[in-house]
């Protein structure tokens, strides 16, 4: 059984993204430079953006940590979009998600100039994606990419089950892996709230990803034999042991379904790093897109 670790796929990525840099920087230019804006305090919140900016002082590009109060009105977030949009200097916008019930996520995410949606979340980029133009793919569902493509695990021909139909993971999961592409080329099967028969369905899957969000769903009687599992959740579960007062874990029973499949991600420690790996290049490609004479 092999580990599908996020650890080593993401460094991988980030070395090329550094050496990149490193020589864009050495002939005169400037760094790929991204903008993230955190609403509120939500601790999750926080932990993702501070590790987002520490990984893009890791590969050398410049970022810019942009803080907003909870109460912060919907005309002011947008002004300062639509100011990064049009300052030269920044290739990447984020937004990080949730926000608060006052504002219109949507909203957001449409003001976002889609030249630098990194999260590729802006419906111009959503719609490309579809119709299989080059597009900033979601951050989570391109690092799945990135790691199937690190660990040489092709999904041409094989039957992919996608547990989860989110804007943001499962419903773009199951397009790139039934895209005509190298990693792609999947059967794929999407499943929901709504399925019924879900456990069968999962049975008859090759490659098998859980987005829900429930931690523990997905269990060995779930998982064919050599299976490859790929686990999305990311649930803080209460755990008075733990030196933070909570434990993350993912929507699949690892112990019991590792001894099922042929290879894994692990949850923390998998998709998560991944999914910076994926928002770093998406960056990358925004910048030398912006670059371009
Ligand atoms: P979401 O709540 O937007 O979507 C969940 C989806 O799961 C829905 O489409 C729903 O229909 C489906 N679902 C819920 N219960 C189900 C059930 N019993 N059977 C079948 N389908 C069911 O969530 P999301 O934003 O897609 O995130 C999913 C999980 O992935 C969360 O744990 C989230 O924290 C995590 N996540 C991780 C990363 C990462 O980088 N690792 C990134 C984004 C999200």
């Amino acid at each position: 059984m092999l580990i599908l670790d996020g650890k080593i796929a993401s460094l991988h990525v980030k070395e090329k993204l550094k050496a990149q840099t490193d020589s864009l920087v050495k002939s005169g230019l400037r760094a790929p430079h991204l903008a993230a804006i955190i609403v509120g305090n939500n601790g999750a919140s926080e932990t993702y953006v501070a590790s987002k900016i520490k990984n893009c002082e890791e590969v050398g590009f410049a970022s810019t940590l942009i803080r907003f109060s909870e109460d912060v009105s919907e005309n002011d977030l947008l002004s300062k979009i639509k100011e990064l949009n049009n300052d030269d200097a920044i290739d990447g916008i984020l937004v990080q998600l949730p926000l608060p019930k006052h504002i219109t996520e949507q909203k957001v995410i449409e003001t976002i100039d889609p030249a630098k949606d990194v999260d590729g979340f802006h419906p111009v980029n959503a719609g490309k994606l579809v119709l299989g133009l080059p597009s900033f793919l979601p951050a989570t569902p391109y690092g799945i990419m990135l790691m199937l493509e690190y660990f040489n695990i092709p999904a041409k021909g094989k039957h992919a089950v996608v547990i989860g139909r989110s804007n943001i993971v499962g419903r773009p999961m199951s397009i790139l892996l039934s895209s005509n592409s190298k990693f792609g080329n999947a059967t794929v099967t999407l499943c929901h709230s709504h399925t019924p028969n879900l456990k069968e369905i999962c049975l008859q899957a090759d490659i098998l990803v859980a987005a829900l969000g429930r931690p523990g769903f997905v269990t060995a009687d779930m998982v064919k034999d050599g299976a490859v599992v790929i686990d999305v959740g990311i649930t803080r579960v209460e755990d008075s042991t733990a030196k933070k007062g909570f434990r993350i874990k993912g929507d699949v029973q690892y112990n019991e379904v590792a001894l099922k499949a042929s290879a894994i991600t692990p949850v923390p420690g998998g998709v998560g790093l991944m999914t910076i790996a994926g928002l770093l290049t998406n960056t990358m490609q925004a910048y030398q897109n912006r670059i371009k004479p």
